[in-house]
């Protein structure tokens, strides 16, 4: 995957390119059709306007690539957000419901972590709910969906086979949280609430409704624990 300035610099470079070789092509064909004499100005200068022009054009892809960006992830942990999860969550219904497939999802609640907020400062807080979404995304497969569902939760959409699965999927993640020694607080647990898609049954708010139901079942049951429905 190219990093940003790699990518931004590509889009400059194509831009500019382009729009110049144009602008000097036009020119050249607008003498060559009314005989014109033709001298290096004839490129030199429509290659200039093709150069800013293709700067400005350049620039504003950028700023629209940067705006999509935007809009789908969390400003804090840079994770996905709540709108485009539903997206994705969405898109996979459909696909398991016309081609098969199962998946399942994965609710994760920090635990009290309103204490940690009044304990050590909110920017604590906001930094724990980085380094959190960072081991998360480690423990993770690259096939899997994660995103900031709201304040301090969050959600896995996982393809795994069965539900057993993804038990021992938020059970991994559990534990890489419960084991992880993050920096200025004591320690930190988490919450898990599963559930199964169920194929030409469930809408996206029934399976939200039951990996809910599952996850308050886990803070009632004490907490730093996985449950399913
Ligand atoms: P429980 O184990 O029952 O989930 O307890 P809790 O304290 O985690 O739950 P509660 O819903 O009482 O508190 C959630 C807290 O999360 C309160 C809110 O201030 C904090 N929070 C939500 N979003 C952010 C954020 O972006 N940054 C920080 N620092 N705190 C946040
Ligand atoms: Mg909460
Ligand atoms: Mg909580």
């Amino acid at each position: 995957m190219p990093n940003h300035h790699e990518k931004h610099y590509e889009i400059f470079t194509r831009y500019i390119l382009i729009s110049t070789l144009i602008m000097a092509f036009l020119n050249v064909a607008h003498s060559i059709i009314n005989d014109y004499d033709i001298y290096p100005s004839t490129f030199l200068i429509p290659s200039l306007a093709g150069l800013l022009f293709g700067y400005q054009l350049a620039k504003n892809k950028i700023l629209n690539l940067r705006m999509i960006q935007l809009a789908s992830t969390d400003m804090l942990t840079g994770i996905y957000n709540r709108m485009q999860f539903d997206r994705f969550l969405k898109a996979e219904i459909e696909k398991a419901d016309r081609y098969g497939g199962g998946f399942s999802i994965i609710y994760i609640d920090l635990d009290c972590f309103k204490k940690i907020n009044d304990r050590y400062g909110h920017h604590i807080g906001d930094q724990t709910l980085t380094i959190f979404a960072n081991v998360i995304t480690n423990a993770n497969r690259v096939s899997d969906i994660f995103a900031r569902y709201g304040g301090e939760e969050f959600v896995v959409l996982t393809h795994a086979p069965d539900i057993k699965d993804a038990i021992k999927h938020a059970e991994r993640l559990r534990k890489a949280i419960e084991a992880y020694d993050f920096p200025d607080i004591d320690q930190l647990t988490c919450s898990f609430g599963v559930a199964a898609f169920k194929p030409n049954e469930d809408e996206e708010k029934d399976l939200i409704k039951r990996a809910d139901a599952a996850l308050y079942e886990a803070k009632n049951a004490g907490r730093n624990r996985v449950c399913a429905r």
